[in-house]
């Protein structure tokens, strides 16, 4: 067993309930364009979401173009024509105030192994957002520092991110460190790169399409305990 001296988590849907805040905001958006929300709409938002994130992630895209973009498109698609960025202004304040649900048992967790480790947060998110729904989690005592990308400058899984991440933790070495996250193309790939270990937190077994693997794989953050040996 390795002993990791850090622990890196990623935010949305690793320890927040992303899906919850998502689907709120989603409806309220829906309602102020006097769209009825139906079966389906949820997920097809989702995937342009997620293929607007992925742009971003490849540098395709800026941040503030990539969230107007997503509702311009997603509307475009019901038949509406929107402002995106004002849309997305209306979304990320539901997001901010709203968006703080936690997994269950992740509390626990995060207090257990904080009394071990120093825990860090990474995630590729707005500053504001992000800060507000920390929070409003209440769990910002259990981390040392929280690396945001529109702080940072770069995201997730650029190399640039986890420098910037490594440069600011005294006596960061890569091999120290467990990457925990969500996320195969921002989380476990930004550890490849990194040269991090990393643990992929996947709740619902999905398939991994993708041609590298995470160093661990989990369905409930608690099997953290067993590859830490606590
Ligand atoms: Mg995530």
């Amino acid at each position: 067993m390795k002993n990791y001296k850090y622990l890196l988590f990623d935010l949305d849907d690793t320890i927040l309930d992303f899906g919850a805040a998502e689907n709120r905001a989603l409806e309220f958006v829906l309602e102020s364009q006097r769209v009825d929300n139906s079966p389906g709409l949820y997920d097809r938002y989702k995937a342009i979401n997620q293929a607007h994130w992925e742009m971003l992630e490849r540098n395709e895209l800026t941040k503030d173009r990539a969230l107007a973009k997503r509702h311009e498109v997603f509307f475009g698609e019901l038949g509406r024509s929107v402002d995106g960025a004002f849309i997305n202004e209306m979304y990320m304040t539901q997001i901010a105030e709203h968006g703080h649900r936690m997994f269950d048992g992740a509390l626990d967790v995060l207090r257990i192994l904080s009394e071990a480790f120093p825990l860090y947060i990474i995630t590729n998110g707005v500053k504001a957002t992000q800060e507000k729904r920390l929070a409003n989690a209440g769990i910002n005592p259990y981390f040392q520092d929280v690396f945001i990308s529109e702080d940072t400058g770069f995201q997730k899984p650029m190399k640039e991110f986890f420098e910037h991440v490594a440069a600011c933790i005294d006596g960061f070495t890569p091999g120290d460190a467990l990457i925990i996250g969500d996320s195969l193309t921002s989380d476990i790939l930004g550890g490849i790169n990194s040269g991090i270990d990393t643990c992929w937190y996947n709740p619902d077994a999905k398939e991994n399409p993708f041609g590298f693997k995470a160093d661990f794989e989990i369905r409930q953050l608690n099997e953290l305990f067993r590859i830490l040996g606590r």
